[in-house]
């Protein structure tokens, strides 16, 4: 079987889905590489590291053309799902719960269509391919070194000749993979870090990695299924804002993560919160898409300053900002996922395995998965 690794087209996309040394195990399974040149280029992967690790390089027609399975990380554009034909797979962040339409129209190629972003994540045998979580680590991680570029003062307590200099207070909303690597980075720079969820669990956690965690006096469990949090009632919501808008005027910087699946991310820092913020704070809002934000000011892809000087950063794609080791960590998640579906050498899909169900959207000329299913027609639950 031939695998196919894409050049990434999205605009600002600088990962790729492979890196050479993810190609031994798949060569191992018998797998033949192809990849597209200049797929590695945004993550400073030369095509002659790939030709090294055993990959034979190839045109974008070629590599659309022979290969079996093609590897991506962003969803396929519109060109691309042209050139996809019936008997083909294409695995990436296909995003089926916002994007049901692409999953039909890959099934009407006759496309088989795979999606890490359904990976079940607390199956602990698909850790290997939590490719959600080790993108949201990148993402926490930078958004942090955003903050502090963007900040004018130091993170840590620094005592000098020349003076001394306060910590910055750092806040952390929402505690799931990004909020936890926020926190660690946050801390090991020097800040006070203080952090909120509405997940109970997420307290421990937050403590073990050093920050204090924000307890409000309206206790709030919003633990939903599968690990994540439940959309809060309007009662709920505005008895945390209340509480919240105090925290937040008090902190230096604000590094928002929440998200609650298939829903707009919620609004946990209001105008009237980042009115009360001091001048110079710095608000990082990971949430941020074409969808909202966590922060209702924020201009997705932009950096704005408020008439109070507030920095709202709303950066669009964080792990592409550090490719390198955003498409390690991805071609890890990828290729454990692939080989897993491999027997002899060829793909295999075996529905009644856990994470096969989970991951195809779409095979045999239809939209396979339910969740998707109920999307493009809600009605019968049913076919695309
Ligand atoms: P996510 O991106 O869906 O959300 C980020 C965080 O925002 C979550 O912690 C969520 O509780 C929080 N949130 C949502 N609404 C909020 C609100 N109104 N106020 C404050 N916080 C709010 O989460 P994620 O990082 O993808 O993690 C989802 C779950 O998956 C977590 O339970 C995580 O521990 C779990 N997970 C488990 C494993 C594993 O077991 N192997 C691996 C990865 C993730």
């Amino acid at each position: 079987m031939k695998v196919g690794v894409a050049r990434e087209t999205a605009p600002g996309e600088r990962r790729v889905a492979l890196v050479p040394e993810a190609l031994g195990k798949l060569k191992t399974a018998g797998l033949e590489i192809l990849v597209e040149s200049g797929a590695g280029a945004g993550a400073s992967i030369p095509d002659s590291a790939y030709e090294e690790a055993g990959a034979s390089i190839v045109k974008t027609d070629a590599l659309y053309k022979e290969a079996d399975v093609i590897l991506k990380v962003a969803k396929p554009s519109s060109s691309e799902v042209k050139k996809l034909r019936s008997g083909q797979a294409v695995v990436g962040f296909l995003q089926p719960l916002i994007d049901p339409k692409l999953a039909a129209e890959l099934a009407k190629r006759g496309v088989t269509a795979i999606s890490l972003d359904a990976i079940p994540r607390t199956l602990s045998r698909a850790q290997t391919m939590d490719a959600l979580s080790s993108q949201a680590n990148v993402g926490g991680y930078k958004a942090v070194l955003i903050a502090a570029n963007e900040f004018g003062r130091y993170f840590p307590l620094l005592t000098t000749a020349a003076g001394t200099a306060r910590p910055a207070n750092v806040l952390i909303l929402g505690i799931g993979v990004a909020g936890l690597q926020a926190i660690g980075t946050a801390r090991r720079l020097g800040a006070v870090v203080k952090a909120y969820d509405v997940r109970p669990e997420t307290r421990e956690q937050a403590e073990s990695l050093g920050a204090q965690f924000v307890k409000l006096k309206t206790a709030i469990d919003a633990t939903g299924a599968g690990g994540y949090a439940r959309e809060l009632t309007p009662e709920e919501r505005s008895a945390q804002q209340a509480e919240l808008n105090e925290v937040i005027g008090t902190m230096d910087i604000v590094i928002t993560t929440a998200q609650v699946p298939g829903r707009k991310p919620p609004v946990l820092v209001t105008a009237d919160a980042v009115r009360r913020m001091k001048p110079g704070s710095v608000i990082v809002d990971m949430a941020a898409s074409s969808l909202g934000g966590n922060c209702e000011l924020s201009k997705v892809g932009e950096t704005i300053v408020t008439d109070n000087t507030v920095t709202i950063v709303a950066p669009e794609n964080l792990p592409a900002s550090m490719p390198t080791s955003a498409s390690a960590f991805y071609a890890r998640n990828i290729s454990s996922l692939l080989l897993g579906m491999v027997t002899d050498g060829a793909l295999t899909l075996d529905f009644e395995d856990e994470v096969t169900k989970a991951t195809v959207i779409a095979h045999g000329g239809e939209v396979v998965q339910e969740a998707t299913r109920k999307l493009l027609d809600p009605a019968s639950g049913g076919s695309a």
